[in-house]
């Protein structure tokens, strides 16, 4: 590559630094330019939820890397910036103080935003979403003077709010359309083990319904109207009910847009010279042998670095079985105790194990990911008897 070439990075997160890193550690001395529109630098969102959001985690291990790394690998990091308009045709991206940058190739790494709850009294104060480090640290501080916290959506990021309001000191509601909590992301078994022990720690759950209206008094939430015409107290509501990919910037700019914009498995959308990873990117999957969205940490890990090398021009084929990955499947099977939390999950499409869980089993991962990866076909039997070692199904 010609050392003026310029490779734009939009979104400052994971995926984006990790592409930035790679770019350089494969080679590249063209300039990197990587566009954050959050005002900090590149930082994991997993602690958000978890050791930062209980204080038990330090600011300074959250981020990608260190402050000076940057500039030291010659990466041009804007924060704070944000970029209003991606022009596949002229090559350059528009930002928002009115400047346009010239690119070669750009990889967008847009990541998702929270979806919204429109409900009757949603600007209320005291209704939180958690995406960012600086909602992570509000969170933290209401938790501390709220006794009653109503937690809409019973996904991953509800459930972990909810144990951090428990452990804080709060009474939690969750209320949750399904059935049981994870419903969506684990199947209705699975989802009742992981509701079971939120209950045995004091957790409250509304099934089957949803939330119609925030009410409140001096402009502050202080309650929650649900389906079933109940009214909840409320000093706090957290609302985690899913993520939307920011596909606006490849949506205007004319690309194929589906659930997440649409690429490739080298990670390659559908213009020349734009790329697109983690969050945002609804990838053709080789294993799977269709087009996956992966919301997780380790896509974004990954996926970055597999986009930067696919803007080299190497033969990307990313094919990473992704940490969790239940969408389409016929059948779930465990294997140990599920009523006492020790086992592995395996789910399977036609016969073939799709996606694994092991829960509180250890060293298993490397033998599902095989199994997964052999698309062989299994007897539930065999995937259920502890007697039969992975490796041999
Ligand atoms: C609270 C929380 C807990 C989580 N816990 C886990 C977990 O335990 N395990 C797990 O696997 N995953 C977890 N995740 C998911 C994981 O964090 C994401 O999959 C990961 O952050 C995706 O990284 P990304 O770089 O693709 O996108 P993002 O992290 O969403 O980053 C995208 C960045 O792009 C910026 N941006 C967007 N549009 C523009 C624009 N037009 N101009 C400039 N900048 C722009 C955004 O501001 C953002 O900074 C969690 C997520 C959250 C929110």
């Amino acid at each position: 590559m010609p050392a003026e070439s310029t490779y734009v990075i939009v979104g400052a997160s994971l995926a984006g630094a990790k592409a930035a890193e790679t770019l350089r550690q494969e080679g590249f001395d063209g300039n990197i330019v990587l566009l954050g529109e959050e005002g900090e630098r590149p930082y994991e969102r997993p602690p958000l939820s978890k050791g930062y959001l209980l204080g038990k985690e330090d600011r300074s291990s959250i981020f990608v890397h260190e402050e000076g790394w940057y500039a030291e690998n010659g990466v041009d990091l804007r924060l704070g910036v944000r970029v209003t308009a991606l022009d596949p045709g002229a090559k350059q991206v528009s930002l928002a103080d009115g400047g346009t940058i010239a690119y070669d190739r750009v990889l967008l790494a847009t990541g998702a935003s929270p979806r919204r709850l429109n409900a009757p009294g949603a600007d209320l104060d005291g209704i939180m979403y958690l995406r960012r480090v600086g909602d992570s640290e509000r969170l933290q501080a209401a938790l501390r003077g709220a006794g009653q916290v109503v937690t809409v959506g019973g996904g991953w990021i509800g459930l972990e709010v909810t144990a951090a309001a428990r452990e804080a000191g709060c009474e939690v509601t969750v209320v949750e359309p399904e059935l049981v909590a994870l419903h969506r992301q684990l199947g209705p078994e699975l989802g009742g083990v992981f509701t079971d022990l939120h209950k045995e720690h004091g957790v409250v759950f509304r099934f089957r319904e949803s939330v119609t209206e925030f009410r409140g008094s001096g402009g502050k939430v202080n309650g929650v109207v649900t389906s079933s015409g109940a009214v909840l107290p409320a000093d706090l509501v957290v609302v985690g009910i899913g993520a939307i990919p920011a596909t606006g910037l490849a949506s205007d700019a004319g690309l194929d847009v589906g659930n997440g914009v649409i690429v490739d498995a080298g990670l390659r959308a559908s213009a020349p010279g734009v790329f697109a990873a983690g969050d945002v990117a609804n990838a053709y999957h080789p294993l799977y042998r269709k087009h996956v969205r992966v919301e997780h940490w380790a896509n974004a890990l990954n996926g970055g670095p597999a986009a930067a090398k696919s803007m080299l021009g190497q033969g990307v084929s990313y094919d990473a079985v992704p940490y969790f990955y239940s969408d389409h499947y016929d059948r779930v099977v465990y294997r140990g105790d599920l009523a006492g939390r020790e086992f592995v999950a395996f789910w399977l499409s036609d016969g073939m194990v799709m996606a694994g869980m092991n829960v509180n089993v250890w060293d298993v991962n490397d033998d599902i990911q095989a199994l997964i990866r052999s698309r062989r076909r299994v007897a539930e039997a065999r995937l259920a008897d502890l007697d039969v070692a992975i490796p041999d199904l």
